[in-house]
């Protein structure tokens, strides 16, 4: 009898591809193991065993594999079955999925280029003769392709030998390698409490009477301290008084001052002991208690709670009861809320059982994770991690937890497989039959319509812990501020007296504006109106190469106005404004005080991100100035002043989730603001303080809201009441573009009548040289998902069969954000 493996390999072809074996090797494969098949002319790839059978290909000899790479499964039939449901549900291929599931260290493949590993020192001693080979051919070359290996070894296939060396973390796979962040310690003075008393106080500036440069240094010390509550850097001590570190060290030594460091590691676990979690109070107790009923009957819950209500914590009793019964438990957070705030807060509660899954960490940490989960280790109870920590080997998993739910970033654009991580994690925590927790002060309508369906069980957390009062929400009106000539730049009077007020007092502020900020988006200086589209509700974009407004989503033209269509007048403006020119503003605003940004741009390096919330954190930035990043789950402690120097440009946004993300990111935000015993402040800067989602937002209204957008869901089929299907048409020929979306846009019409909107422009047309169409489908919750897709895939299939049209770029989207 002959044996066959099917095998997914990591390419994004639909079809799974036999392979031919013996039958020892038949009897020793199992499903989840990887094996090295050659594929092509001359490519090695790392596959998948998905099926072991005895059922020869009709229409192809198959070939043999080159090796098995694994002596037991790395993925389980769990994984491979929500491979399947990501695959159907999200129309993609086995592939592409493997390959956002795996660690590249697992899929090696010809092409894949290895590196030393730089971190590590080798032991050359525990290296076999063919390891050594690869060892030294990395001392002169700094990288190497997986066949220039084989070449080198003489042998066919090298990947058994080049996964070793990885698991002896003797190379690399070639990617962007991260170093852990060390902070550099910051090194403070103060005054030694020996002389607290006015009395020893004069005794030693008498005493220092003599020596002018010491005194100098104290009394500049006491100036520092007075005009602002922070802590004093020897730097700026040193500075200040002009005098020479020696002259500090002096005093040091005499026990005058004394020196001190504030310094947080901040991804490395001590092993401390572990801290015992903390008591809840009554509103968190019953949230816990509610939200225990709610699993009962429902296996996915959300929890409603406004920001600093202690969510986290109701979280970690969770996590201690789920991690007691022997489960493991995902925590699933957007990349950019996994902070080393929260890594460490839940370090000290569980210490080494937490484990963090992150792109940004290296391919052995990753391996030494995904092994750790695999393995059920110990180690790997808690898992902490951004979207593809849904991919690990889990066996046990008791309880998965979304934190900032309402997040787009759970979205995977692009490349396929365009996952929502949020809701596969419910998928796959119905497959261990176990329970998701959703936590939002803002959630997301498509969950908060769940809850309303009855779908999740729904549980709310209305005050802050300790009772810190929600800040003072104010609306400014820009709009008169101009008329009456009170505005300096971006910043209304208002605003700039709360800043000055905040920073006298030695407390921080924060300045939020939105990167869309950037979007051509007209809009009137006088009255602040930006043109609509009439069937759908967002705003016109400004194409400036034609001169034209358009929407978006119904494909709706008119010519760009010269006056404005509400008030008439001429002053249109299509330009926004980013953080760069606010944070000049600010500098020559307020020139004595430290301003940062925080944006794309500045968190670029390696650590940036980490840098400016360590430097907000230890007080030495004074107003940071940032986008939506600003948003994410930071605990900052003396932040009192939140301003969002324009509203209006979120509002205006062209998409249907324009209202919706703009009251969430505006409560996120204005959830930095007082988090401790002082109430905080948050000024919101619009042209249109009447706009109701600024008043929901300031009177903190989460159900006003959600009803409102609910309705405007409902009367233009928007989902969570609908579901859509994006399909972007791309290529280098304009002409061919728009023929292609053309037939496809009628082929779609033909099944799905006046559901599909489109083919229209997206508003940057043409990216890297491809031109871009979309298509949309909107599908009505008692049509057939399942049959919706598979129409969609055979006007796919007959699109791809018309020879002119072979070269177009297919790009199928479900549930796009
Ligand atoms: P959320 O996630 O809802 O924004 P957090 O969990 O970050 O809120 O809690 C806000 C602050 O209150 C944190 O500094 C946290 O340590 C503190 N806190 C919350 N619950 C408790 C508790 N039960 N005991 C002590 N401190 C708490
Ligand atoms: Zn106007
Ligand atoms: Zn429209």
């Amino acid at each position: 009898m002959s044996h066959f493996i099917d095998v997914i390999i990591p390419v994004p072809l639909q079809r799974l591809f036999t392979y031919s074996i013996t039958a020892a090797e038949a009897d020793f494969l199992k499903i989840g193991m990887r094996v090295s098949v050659p594929f092509g002319k001359s490519k090695i790839y790392t596959g998948i065993v998905f099926k072991i059978h005895n059922e020869a290909p009709g229409v192809y000899e198959a070939k043999d594999i080159h090796q098995i790479l694994d002596d037991t499964p790395i993925i389980n039939e769990t994984q491979l079955q929500l491979w399947q449901w990501i695959a159907s549900y999200y129309l993609c291929t086995l592939g592409d999925v493997m390959r956002a599931a795996l660690p590249s260290a697992f899929i090696l493949e010809s092409e894949t280029i290895v590196s030393k590993n730089s971190q590590k020192d080798i032991d050359e001693s525990v290296l076999k003769d063919d390891e050594f080979l690869v060892y030294d051919a990395l001392q002169f070359q700094s990288s190497l392709k997986v066949h220039d290996i084989s070449n080198i070894l003489g042998v066919k296939n090298a990947l058994p030998i080049i996964k070793r060396l990885i698991e002896k973390e003797v190379i690399s796979v070639e990617e962007e390698v991260y170093e852990k962040y060390k902070p550099k310690l910051v090194r403070y003075v103060r005054l030694h409490n020996s002389y607290a008393s006015e009395v020893e106080l004069h005794q030693l500036l008498d005493d220092l009477s003599r020596a002018p440069k010491q005194h100098k240094v104290i009394m500049t010390l006491f100036s520092l301290s007075a005009t602002s509550k922070k802590p004093v850097k020897v730097t700026d001590l040193t500075k200040a008084s002009e005098a020479s570190s020696s002259i500090i060290k002096a005093l040091i030594d005499k026990g005058v001052l004394e020196e001190y460091y504030i310094q947080i590691d901040r991804v490395t676990y001590e092993g401390d002991e572990n801290e015992a979690t903390k008591r809840l109070n009554v509103h968190q107790e019953n949230a816990l208690k509610e939200i225990k009923e709610n699993f009962l009957k429902h296996s996915v819950v959300l929890l409603h709670g406004v920001t600093s209500s202690g969510k986290t914590e109701v979280y970690v009793k969770l996590i201690e009861a789920a991690i007691s019964r022997g489960e493991q438990v995902l925590y699933l957070l957007p990349e950019i809320a996994l902070t080393t705030q929260l890594i460490i807060r839940l370090q000290n509660y569980f210490g080494e059982q937490v484990s963090v899954y992150h792109s940004k960490y290296t391919v052995h940490e990753r391996v030494e994770v995904w092994n750790n989960v695999l393995n059920n280790s110990h180690k790997a109870q808690v898992v902490l991690g951004a979207r593809s920590s849904i991919f690990l080997p889990f066996n046990n998993l008791g309880l998965i937890i979304i934190d900032e739910e309402h997040e787009q970033s759970f979205k995977q654009f692009d490349p396929a497989p365009r996952y929502h991580a949020r809701d596969t994690a419910v998928v796959l925590a119905h497959m261990y039959q176990s329970k998701t927790l959703l936590g939002s002060a803002t959630p997301s309508l498509e969950s908060y319509f769940n809850a309303q369906q009855n779908k999740y069980g729904l549980v709310e957390l209305n005050t802050r812990y300790n009772n810190v009062i929600m800040p003072d929400m104010e609306l400014v009106d820009i709009k008169d501020k101009l008329k009456r000539k009170r505005m300096k730049g971006h910043f209304s009077d208002r605003l700039i007296e709360e800043m000055t007020e905040t920073l006298s007092e030695g407390y921080q502020v924060i300045l939020f504006q939105n990167r869309r900020g950037y979007s051509p988006i007209v809009e009137c200086n006088t009255c602040g109106h930006s043109p609509q589209c009439p069937n759908c509700d967002v705003s016109l974009t400004y194409h400036q190469y034609r001169n034209q407004l358009r929407c978006h989503y119904c494909g709706y033209i008119m010519a760009m106005q010269d006056n404005c269509l509400a008030c008439g007048s001429p002053e249109l403006d299509s330009k926004g404004f980013g953080t760069e020119q606010i944070e000049l503003e600010v500098k020559s605003l307020f020139p004595d005080y430290n301003v940062a940004r925080m944006d794309l741009d500045t968190t670029r390096g390696k650590y940036g991100y980490e840098k400016i919330i360590t430097a907000l954190e230890q007080q030495e930035i004074d107003i940071l100035v940032g986008t939506q990043m600003l948003t994410k789950g930071l605990d900052f402690r003396n932040v009192k002043l939140v301003g969002v120097m324009n509203a209006d440009n979120m509002l205006n946004f062209p998409d249907f989730r324009a209202h919706e993300r703009s009251f969430q990111l505006i409560l996120q935000v204005a959830g930095r603001a007082g988090r401790t015993d002082v109430r905080g402040k948050v000024l919101i800067q619009t042209y249109n303080p009447h706009h109701n989602i600024l008043q929901q937002v300031s009177t903190n209204d989460y159900m006003s809201m959600y009803m409102e957008q609910m309705d405007e869901r409902y009367n233009f089929k928007y989902p969570p009441v609908y579901k859509q299907i994006k399909i972007t048409l791309k290529h280098k020929d304009y002409q061919k573009t728009e023929q292609a979306s053309i037939w496809y846009g009628k082929s779609l019409r033909h099944v799905f009548g006046d559901y599909v909107l489109g083919p229209e422009s997206p508003p940057v047309a043409r990216i890297r040289n491809q031109y871009h169409k979309n298509l949309l489908v909107k599908i009505p919750k008692k049509q057939s998902l399942a049959k919706t897709k598979e129409a969609i895939i055979k006007i796919n299939n007959s699109f791809f069969s018309i020879k002119d049209f072979r070269s177009v770029r297919v790009v199928l989207n479900v549930d796009n954000f």
